[in-house]
């Protein structure tokens, strides 16, 4: 389990949605036989912001900040993996009755993890292949300064203000 202490490392602690995302990311880069993303070959869509997506981003190598970590607020144990040289998509989620074998009360946070772990995995993660459109590529942005604070600010992310181009947070100050 060397690859899952290391995403233990980058995360901070073990815990059971570590676990989780490790079993779900790992399942997909088996499935396209994928390295770790040095670019945006594999673009990860996410189905909610816990701890199981630190996994995602360490193993996949799909990020925040390289812009191939999308985040939908669903609040769903779902991960979505798109492969762009093979043009396949998967969907990873938690198998439903899994979830009542770690809900049993008489087992510890340690044995979560192990049981996690350990579980083979036909048994603890559903894969569909799934057909979607390709996610597109993240941009690079033309940037301007902002008129009040004058720092640079993404275009796209600017408001009118009185006339004057402004970003967001001193649009904000003078709205409230
Ligand atoms: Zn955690
Ligand atoms: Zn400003």
């Amino acid at each position: 389990m060397k690859s899952y202490n290391k995403a233990v490392q980058f995360h901070g602690h073990s815990c059971p949605g570590l676990a989780m995302g490790y079993r779900m990311t790992k399942a997909a880069l088996d499935l396209f036989s994928s390295e770790r993303a040095k670019d945006e070959e594999l673009v990860a869509i996410v189905e909610n912001d816990a701890c199981g997506v630190d996994a995602v981003q360490f193993l996949s190598g799909c990020t925040f900040g390289k812009g191939n970590l999308i985040f939908k607020d669903y609040g769903k144990m779902v991960y979505t993996f798109y492969h762009r040289a093979s043009g396949k998509a998967v969907r990873i989620s938690r198998i439903a009755g899994f979830r009542t074998k770690l809900s049993d009360p008489q087992i510890s946070r340690e044995e979560r993890i192990n049981l996690i772990l350990t579980t083979p995995e036909k048994d603890i993660v559903q894969i569909e292949e799934i057909n979607i459109p390709e996610p597109e590529y993240s941009h690079i942005f033309e940037t301007v300064l902002c008129e009040i604070c004058a720092e640079s600010v993404v275009e796209n992310k600017t408001r009118m203000l009185d006339g004057k181009t402004v970003c967001i947070p001193c649009y904000k100050k003078q709205k409230n």
